[in-house]
């Protein structure tokens, strides 16, 4: 089986990142990701990244705790940054060329969110890691994603998770649960499916951007799901 998408958004969730962990990031974890990242990248395939930061802190928590929800949700966009720093690191250690930009200027430690530039990056070779979200309060990373990927024309959408694919019941809580190959954007959507927030999965929807969903702890999925392997759920039209 060949390679079946040549440029691919990634979306890697906070918790992605902490492992085993209760909070932050786990090196050996992110240093296994980046390996992944670094095989696929030698095949040529291009690759962008957007990473979460629930494994830091989520707008959502922090409103129910009593804080301003706008501001609540500019501190998950900066604690994304901060994975997105990691991920950097761990790649660049590996010899893959990377960019990280953000959505909030922080120009001391990484590119502004330039859209043409980071075409320009994955032309080049370069795996380019999208921080601080879209840079909007009240959106998710997820949607952040779904919108990354329209703009940058990917062929496809990894959303890479910790379980492998989509259930029609709660697999953890019922061992009858079956495991669906693939589904519709409207049948995910109808029945709030949990695999992406509804904005993200409707964006995908309008742009016709299929969504692979694959659990990324077991290792060599990265390359698996990139040669259109049947591993996970895709979602498409
Ligand atoms: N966030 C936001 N706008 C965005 C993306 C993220 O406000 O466009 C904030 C939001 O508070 C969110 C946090 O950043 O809870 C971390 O992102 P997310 O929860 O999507 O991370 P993940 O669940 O993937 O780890």
């Amino acid at each position: 089986m060949g390679i079946t998408y040549r440029r691919i958004l990634l979306k890697l969730s906070g918790e992605a990142l902490m492992g085993d962990l209760s909070y932050g990031i786990d090196p050996a974890v992110v240093n296994g990701i980046a390996e992944e990242v670094s095989e696929i990248a030698a095949t040529g395939v291009q690759i962008a990244i957007v990473v979460g930061g629930g494994n830091i802190f989520r707008g959502v928590k922090g409103a129910a705790a009593g804080m301003d929800r706008a501001t609540a949700d500019y501190i998950g966009m900066i604690a994304t940054v901060m994975n997105a720093m990691t991920l950097q690191d761990a790649l660049e250690h590996l010899g893959v060329p990377t960019r990280v930009q953000t959505a909030i200027a922080m120009q001391e430690v990484a590119e502004p969110y330039i859209r043409r530039r980071a075409i320009r990056h994955l032309e080049k070779g370069r795996v380019v890691i999208f921080g601080a979200g879209s840079g909007n309060p009240f959106f998710t990373t997820d949607t952040t994603a779904a919108l990354r990927a329209a703009e940058i024309s990917a062929d496809v959408l990894f959303k890479a998770t910790k379980v492998d694919g989509v259930y029609d019941a709660d697999p953890a809580h019922n061992p009858n649960a079956r495991r669906f190959q693939s589904l519709t954007y409207s049948h995910v959507l109808t029945h709030d499916l949990k695999v992406m927030d509804s904005t993200a999965i409707a964006l995908c929807k309008d742009n016709n951007i299929p969504i692979v969903v694959f659990d990324l702890s077991v290792t060599g999925n990265v390359r698996r799901a990139v040669m259109g392997e049947s591993i996970g759920t895709i979602v498409g039209g």
